[in-house]
């Protein structure tokens, strides 16, 4: 089976500052994964860590600075450019109230699509393909007909993003955190969501997100990101139940329902160090590992296999599972 998405080296590099004390912040570094129709792939980390980043570039919004990013039907997309990526790739974003003006009425936007890609011959056949799209995400064209943004709640208006995305029966969809600006009473009938439309639809999901939680739930394979790297991948049950690298392993210990007064420090001291982290000689992670070693702080780590799983990081240089050089891929 051809892979609907294939990230491979992929690189993105920003400058920050004046002309005369440039920063280079390598906001993504040599990012590769694979994602099939049908797969829900998680990319998780903290606020800052290039995940957005790699889902901009997919979407075609920022260009890589090196690197490749191949589509399935990569012939088509050479040929028709422009139209392809929103024909095929489609995105779901974090605040539902920022992707609908609060002037203009909700169906605008779905007899909007329809009308760009020529989906109906009239009205009445717009209406019915709205209703029975809506109807995949728990809604109905009578129950948004005629009303505004402000109407729906936060979790109606998510529903009502993806019914549209799901106009274009798109074979990706990006959810770029989709559940973290709504009510957690109604989160896990949107993460509920996604999992009927991998497996009703055969969609591919790429699902970026902070929360673990709903990353176990949801995904398949899932890729720890942390300053521009994949720093863990392979399997999700593998991944968070036996995390391998420092960075997972406190990144699992900072869920805060078991415990609210047991807070990560790396939680309060990100902002003041992440361009400090970005322009780390050696391994990004270094001055927060609690397993730090010499090497560490000049060397960057190879990604070696570890029992099946692809770990960035010195402390399984030399175990007999390693494999040098390899370049992250999910299992
Ligand atoms: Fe920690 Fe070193 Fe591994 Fe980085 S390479 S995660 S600093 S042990």
């Amino acid at each position: 089976m051809k892979p609907i998405l294939e990230a491979k080296d992929l690189t993105k590099v920003f400058f920050r500052g004046s002309l005369l004390a440039r920063d280079r912040i390598v906001a993504v570094d040599n990012v590769s994964f694979t994602m099939n129709r049908g797969e829900i792939f998680t990319l998780a980390g903290e606020s800052g860590c290039g995940k957005t980043t790699v889902a901009r570039m997919i979407l075609g919004f920022e260009e890589p600075t090196s690197g490749e990013i191949v589509y399935e039907n990569e012939q088509e997309r050479k040929d028709k450019e422009k139209v392809w990526f929103s024909q095929r790739i489609q995105a779901v974003f974090q605040n539902p109230f920022e992707t609908f003006n609060p002037l203009r009425k909700v169906e605008g936007y779905l007899f909007e699509t329809v009308r760009n890609y020529q989906l109906a011959q009239n009205r009445a056949d717009a209406v019915e393909l709205i209703d029975q799209k809506l109807a995949a995400v728990g809604l109905s064209y009578q129950e948004v007909e005629g009303r505004y943004p402000s109407e729906f709640s936060g979790g109606q208006l998510q529903r009502i993003s993806i019914a549209r995305a799901l106009l274009i029966d798109p074979s990706l969809l990006i959810a770029d955190e989709p559940v973290s600006m709504v009510d957690a009473s109604i989160r896990m009938s949107i993460v509920n969501l996604f999992r009927r439309l991998r497996d009703e639809l055969n969609m591919g999901i790429l699902y970026i997100t902070h929360d673990l939680a709903t990353a176990y739930y949801l995904s398949g394979q899932i890729a720890i990101m942390f300053r521009g790297n994949i720093m863990e991948m392979g399997p999700v049950q593998e991944v968070l139940m036996n995390p391998r690298h420092p960075y997972t392993q406190l990144l699992r210990e900072s869920i805060p329902e078991a415990d609210p007064d047991r807070k990560w420090q790396g939680r309060i001291s990100i902002a003041e160090t992440e361009q400090e982290e970005y322009l780390r000689q050696g391994c990004k992670f270094a001055g927060r590992c609690p397993k730090v070693m010499e090497i560490c702080k000049n060397q960057v780590p190879d990604t070696v296999l570890v029992d099946g799983i692809h770990v960035k990081c010195h402390l399984y240089k030399g175990t007999a599972s390693e494999v040098e050089g390899v370049r992250a891929k999910p299992v």
